[in-house]
């Protein structure tokens, strides 16, 4: 579904990304795991397009996205992110957030837009604050509204930059099990992520990365289990 090819990532003369090739196919989890500065949200960010690639390509199903003639908002439609600080636009209410997508870009008529609307937010157990604003809810609670908005979308994938690095302790649990239950019915997700127990028990896939390479992956127990690389066993080392 989502195939990456010698990714090279330069900001100015630093370079983040250092060639990167992967694929990642339908209905897979993949968790990408590794040090801070290892370049993981500029991986997530050049496949949804927010970072220009400096070289390489990037495919979505067999369109590669960093093209000229590729309409880059037709792969954002496709392609959904979650981001750490949610993000949400604070002046709206929970519900136009999830249907000011669907009803701009999807040319969705209000009433189908609200009631795809209400679906995802019973989904993600948020109904009953439709008609609240994002202040008046709980981190937890405004990263499972980013969630159904990415979905409104129905998009192909969804990339997730640490969804829980930003809430309390006690409001991961309630994101991650809505992450596990996306997973659980078939979507295609790419999660940046500290939470070594989610990479664990719901990644179909774990990729180490660092100083912008992927060093290691394999399926959790393996990654987990078995590294074999130093850098990737010294990096478990200290956050297992
Ligand atoms: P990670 O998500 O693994 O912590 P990032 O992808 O955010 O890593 O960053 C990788 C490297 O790229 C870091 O050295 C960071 O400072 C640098 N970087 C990220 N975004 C930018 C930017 N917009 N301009 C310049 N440098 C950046
Ligand atoms: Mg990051």
């Amino acid at each position: 579904m989502i195939k990456i090819e010698n990714l090279h990532k330069y900001f100015g003369k630093l370079e983040v990304l250092k060639g990167i090739d992967y694929e990642i196919q339908e209905k897979q989890v993949v968790c990408v795991i590794g040090p801070s500065g290892s370049g993981k949200s500029t991986f997530l960010r050049c496949i949804n397009m927010l970072e220009q690639v400096t070289d390489g390509a990037i495919y979505v199903e067999n369109v590669k996205i960093n093209d000229p003639k590729t309409d880059i908002n037709a792969i954002r439609a496709e392609v959904g992110m979650v981001f750490q600080q949610f993000n949400l636009f604070p002046h709206m209410t929970v519900l136009d957030n999830v249907t000011m997508a669907p009803m701009q870009i999807r040319n969705l008529k209000r009433p189908e837009a609200e009631a795809l609307g209400h679906e995802l937010l019973k989904k993600v157990g948020l109904d009953s604050k439709a008609y609240n604003y994002p202040e008046q809810l709980s981190g937890g609670q405004q990263q499972r509204v980013a969630i159904a908005r990415a979905l409104a979308m129905k998009p192909k994938a969804i990339l997730f930059d640490e969804p829980t690095s930003a809430l309390d302790p006690e409001m991961v649990k309630e994101v991650l099990d809505v992450m596990k239950n996306l997973a659980v019915e078939g979507m295609t997700m790419i999660v940046v992520t500290h939470e070594m127990g989610f990479a664990r028990e719901v990644g179909d896939r774990v990729v180490f990365m660092d100083g912008g390479y992927i060093v290691e992956e394999g399926t959790p127990q393996e990654l987990f289990g078995n590294p074999q690389n130093e850098r990737t066993k010294a990096f478990l080392g200290k956050v297992l």
